[in-house]
């Protein structure tokens, strides 16, 4: 599988973010996940990561507070720092996603939500959640809105809801501005990789009921 031509790339504050090292690892994997699939965001990425080199070389050390190192260690041990591949891997997770699945598509284990679709929550740290998403064809994912940041990465077949379609490779970013319904496109089922940074809003009850239940 050659990498084709993504249409939603990653934004300059996420691809700053990852080349500094400090996202969330939740939000690591999805972003590394989508830079094996993505060529002009991992360009976009190297760029950021030449000039924070650039940076880290001329400034002398700055002088920090007396709980910055402590933190900071203490980020390190607990973010794991998730690392992209640009070479295709076999199957319809890329490598770094294989890694956290320990293998592909049949080695998830989903847990129902309902309707047909289904979830996977894979192990990160805490600040983040990252999730695996099964949406059957045609179906749709209760409308929402966002608290903080929700990344939605789509692995296999697309979904469409206000704001565009989004096909294999393509990451929605969607923040407290969006209200939206994603749907499953006809054909194929769909599945993402999505995390989040907090919970959902929900707009209708039932789904709001469920949310503790599924952690979503
Ligand atoms: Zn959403």
């Amino acid at each position: 599988m050659k990498n084709m031509t993504v249409k939603h790339t990653l934004n300059d504050e996420l691809m700053m973010g990852y080349a500094a090292g400090i996202l969330p690892e939740a939000f690591n994997l999805v972003v590394a996940t989508h830079l094996s699939l993505c060529d002009e965001s991992r360009a976009g990425v190297e760029s950021y990561e030449a000039v924070g080199g650039a940076v880290l070389e001329s400034t002398a050390a700055a002088k920090m507070s007396a709980g910055a190192l402590a933190s900071c260690l203490e980020r390190i041990k607990t973010d794991r720092q998730v690392v992209a591949r640009a070479e295709p891997s076999k199957g319809v997770f890329p490598n770094p996603l294989q890694v956290y699945v320990g293998g592909d598509l049949d080695s998830v284990r989903w847990r129902s939500l309902g309707n047909g679709t289904k979830q996977a929550i894979l192990p990160t740290a805490k600040g983040a959640t990252a999730r695996l998403l099964f949406i059957p064809a045609g179906c749709a994912v209760p409308d929402h809105g966002h608290r903080g940041t929700e990344l939605t990465l789509v692995l296999q077949g697309a979904f469409a809801d206000e704001v565009d379609r989004f096909g294999r490779g393509d990451i929605e970013i969607a923040d407290e501005d969006l209200n939206h319904q994603p749907v499953a496109e006809m054909g194929e089922d769909c599945i993402c990789l999505a995390a989040t940074d907090a919970p959902l809003r929900f707009n209708s009850l039932l789904p709001r009921l469920m949310q503790p239940l599924f952690r979503i």
